[in-house]
């Protein structure tokens, strides 16, 4: 055997000829250059072997007894097995070929005896490489077609997940929050119906108050991928405001980007919560101030002289009661700030008076913490704002007494105040252990702190955050902080100054 049969052949050419001496001829060819080649010298033999084991290519001769080469053709297109194997017909130098029957039959090509060994070579190797290109094609059509018939049903599975899921989903456009589709839930929720909603933006359906926070969500969403369980409000068709836990996914539909936005509805979970709250505060008030009461006449030393050990008790328990009720006046507070049940009073207000009283109130505290308080006005230039006097007071003392908390011995906190254009800036600097990152938007939030024994060991509530965005917000303003972990924060207030008088005092 010589070495290029043992490799594995070319290709597997059936030659059909009836001359044994061409078929003799065609096969050491053949065989010689790699290729596999079984002969037959009759048509309906060569059929039935094409049909058992289909070859890559067949030669077959024109002229033949019984079955003529055109006959087998049109039998071998005729079977599905046989159908796709390019034929080449042969024909003698003196035989006619009709050769539109040949094309007409099925065959791709002809070759005329004597052969060329280079000629039929050449013809052999460009029809197995169209045919082998016309396989490949074919594949990437079915493999094309298996794609796109997985991706409809991938698509027709998103949009019934969307359409059936119970919580509301909304599909806007990335570059100008056009509504592309909702479901439902959503048109339920919003109290639109899907004419008025597809094809507007967020902002001409009226959502305005939602549209700054779902700017921010979709600018957070573009820089990490997603955001999810934000809370956010809108307000609905009837004016009616909801909030909403809202999560937004980037996804593309139809070659536009897009947000996918999936809300939980928590506005009646919320109303709850904060009924339950301020009616569990309203109750506990009266009987906390009574024990108020009762420990302070027991100090008094009214009822008799408490020894050391009663006195150190006693002061366990005042303490603990004052942190009580700070608490309860901080849940009430915020509760009837947020119901619109407590309205700024606004009057003009010289603010540096008033920042001054702020340090003033502080003193004591920084004095027992042995951390300095020092106010830096940076405009000398004495401005009244239209303020409510006690909230900002109660802000600015808030976010000091904060300073003084998480300040170390002989570290320095500093109010100051400056104008910046449109703005009165005011800020409060300390350089104690700093906020982790992921926690400078959420300690404004109701209840949250850094570390859960914060309000324990420093004695707060962690409600005063929550009130001091309240008053600022109220005030049209900004609240927000800066700070690095280790080294300290600085929590800013922007209080808008259209409204400032700003005649000299
Ligand atoms: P609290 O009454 O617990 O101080 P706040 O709402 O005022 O409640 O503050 C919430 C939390 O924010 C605090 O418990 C603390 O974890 C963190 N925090 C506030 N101010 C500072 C600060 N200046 N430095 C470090 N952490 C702070």
């Amino acid at each position: 055997m010589s070495s290029q049969s043992a490799r594995t052949p070319i290709a597997d050419i059936l030659v059909i000829d009836d001359t044994p001496e061409n078929l003799a001829l065609l096969s050491q060819m053949l065989t010689e250059r790699g290729y596999k080649v079984r002969s037959v010298t009759k048509g309906s033999t060569g059929l039935r072997g094409a049909i058992a084991a289909p070859p890559n290519i067949i030669l077959l001769d024109v002229k033949m007894p019984q079955m003529n080469g055109y006959e087998v053709c049109q039998k071998l297109k005729e079977n599905e097995r046989t159908r796709d194997i390019p034929v080449i017909f042969i024909s003698a130098l003196g035989d006619v070929l009709d050769k539109v029957k040949a094309f007409q039959v099925g065959g791709v090509d002809y070759i005329t005896k004597p052969f060329q060994v280079e000629e039929v070579l050449a013809r052999l190797q460009t029809h197995l490489t169209i045919c082998k290109l016309q396989n490949q094609l074919q594949a990437q059509n079915t493999k094309l077609q298996q794609e796109m018939k997985e991706r409809v049903a991938a698509e027709e599975k998103f949009a019934k997940a969307v359409r059936s899921c119970p919580n509301p989903i909304a599909i806007a456009t990335l570059k100008e929050g056009r509504f592309v589709d909702t479901n439902n839930s959503f048109l339920l929720m919003s109290g639109y119906t899907q004419a008025e909603i597809i094809g507007n933006t967020i902002a001409n359906i009226h959502l305005e108050s939602a549209i700054t926070t779902y700017a921010d969500i979709v600018q957070r969403s573009q820089e990490k991928g997603f955001v999810h369980n934000q809370e956010f409000q809108f307000s609905t068709k009837y004016g009616e405001i909801k909030t909403v836990l809202l999560s937004v996914e980037l996804i593309e539909l139809a070659g536009t980007p897009c947000t996918l936005s999936i809300m939980n509805d928590i506005t009646e979970h919320k109303r709850l919560e904060n009924e339950f709250i301020s009616l569990v505060s309203h109750e506990l008030r009266t009987p906390m101030t009574s024990m108020m009461g009762a420990l302070d006449l027991l100090g008094s030393g009214q009822l008799g002289t408490l020894t050391e050990q009663g006195q150190q008790v006693l002061n366990i328990g005042i303490k603990n009661t004052e942190r009580l009720i700070r608490l309860v006046n901080d849940i009430l507070d915020l509760e009837r700030m947020k119901s619109g049940k407590i309205t700024m009073q606004q009057i003009e207000y010289d603010i540096i008076k008033l920042l001054h009283h702020a340090i003033e109130t502080m003193q004591p505290m920084a004095e027992k913490a042995r951390v300095n308080l020092n106010l830096e006005i940076i405009d000398n230039d004495f401005v009244n704002l239209r303020i409510d006097p006690d909230r900002i007071l109660q802000t600015l003392t808030n976010l000091l007494s904060n300073a003084i908390k998480f300040s170390e011995p002989n570290q320095t906190v500093y109010l100051r105040t400056n104008k910046q254009s449109d703005w009165l800036h005011i800020s409060v600097e300390d350089s104690g252990r700093g906020i982790p990152s992921n926690k400078l938007q959420t300690i404004f939030d109701r209840f949250q702190q850094v570390d859960a024994s914060d309000s324990r060991q420093k004695g707060g509530t962690g409600l005063g955050l929550a009130i001091c965005r309240h008053i600022i917000e109220q005030h049209d303003g900004k609240i927000w902080v800066e700070s690095i972990l280790g080294q300290g924060s600085t929590f800013h207030i922007n209080l808008p100054l259209q409204s400032v008088n700003r005649d000299r005092l």
